[in-house]
């Protein structure tokens, strides 16, 4: 568990009942290693302490260095945001330049829910580790790094409007809490014949419970789904245990953790996929149904959003300096 217990940096509220705390990077850097889902290619993933107002950095330390002459210094990097967001099939994918990186959303959600704000994440590859499917080995090697409280605060959007992105058939949707905190709730179902049941699952994130009820949720596919990606020749050495491929008696050669650990997968998705927005959230959100796609265009509006606020924001200080000067 973290060395800091986050809940004293999370608790605290403003005047208007904003939550309120400062930014945070880890103490130490940490490591974790393994093999991606689509690409195969074995890569190590070190995650390192970064200055404050920095945000995340994704860096390819297997290209070389962009406009140096100096090797060490200025691998091809991209800042963890909505606006290098390509959309993928069943992935999130970032790319700036020569700077690619595929499947960046489970570490994302591990990142975003342990409130780190600044790190460095140097990868020598273009894919994240799949590791078992879930987030876990990054959510517990993030933890033993231990935090550090920056002194700068974290920029927050307060959701004062009802926000909704997507059709009658998927939507996600993000309305005003009245608590100050970010709440997740997902509604799971699919329309064909599917052997994955209907479920649902909603949490009030804070890191402790984010580790405990989602970072160990798996990605999943339905066994006709494995069969397809299979036969297109990706991800032929992905086994049933890597991932929870899900047949009409449920996970073959596998177990679920959770009854609904699918709808928490998609959680930890929406999580990961909403971090590219780069504030810390005040809201409550409810996904029916929502992907990949749904989620980039949420953190998209999220983003355009938090630019508005902080226009806004600037502008009335500025009204209210002129008034009193
Ligand atoms: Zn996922």
């Amino acid at each position: 568990m973290p060395r800091i217990r986050h809940e004293h940096t999370r608790q605290r509220q403003d005047h208007s009942g904003q939550r309120l705390r400062n930014e945070h990077t880890i103490a130490s850097s940490c490591e974790v290693r393994g093999r991606g889902y689509w690409t195969g290619q074995e890569v190590c993933v070190q995650i390192h302490p970064a200055a404050r107002g920095t945000g995340v950095t994704l860096v390819r330390t297997d290209l070389m260095p962009e406009n140096s002459s100096d090797k060490s210094q200025n691998h091809p990097r991209c800042n963890a945001s909505v606006t290098h967001r390509i959309d993928a099939s069943l992935r999130t994918n970032l790319v700036s330049g020569s700077a690619k990186f595929q499947m960046v959303e489970h570490l994302m959600a591990a990142i975003s829910a342990l409130e780190i704000d600044n790190c460095i994440v140097e990868i020598d590859g273009e894919e994240m580790p799949a590791l078992d499917g879930s987030c876990l080995a990054f959510a517990e090697a993030l933890s033993h790094a231990g935090l550090i409280i920056q002194a700068s605060p974290k920029k927050a959007l307060v959701i004062r409007d009802r926000l909704r992105v997507g059709s009658p058939t998927g939507w996600i949707e993000v309305v005003p809490s009245n608590k100050g905190e970010l709440f997740f709730e997902y509604q799971l179902g699919f329309d064909d014949d599917t052997p994955i049941k209907a479920q649902s699952f909603s949490i009030e994130l804070t890191p402790d419970r984010f580790i405990r009820e989602v970072a160990s949720a798996r990605t999943f596919v339905t066994e006709s789904q494995a069969c397809k990606i299979r036969a297109s020749g990706l991800a032929g050495h992905v086994s049933n245990t890597e991932l929870l491929v899900i047949g009409d008696s449920g996970p073959i050669d596998n177990e679920y953790r959770f009854s609904n650990e699918c709808a928490r997968h998609k959680t930890l998705d929406l999580i990961g996929d909403l971090a590219l927005a780069g504030v810390e959230i005040v809201g409550r959100f409810t996904s029916y149904r929502g992907g990949h796609i749904l989620n980039g265009a949420m953190a998209n509006a999220l983003f355009d959003l938090a630019q508005t606020q902080q226009t806004q924001s600037r502008t009335t200080k500025l009204q209210s300096f002129r008034r009193t000067a």
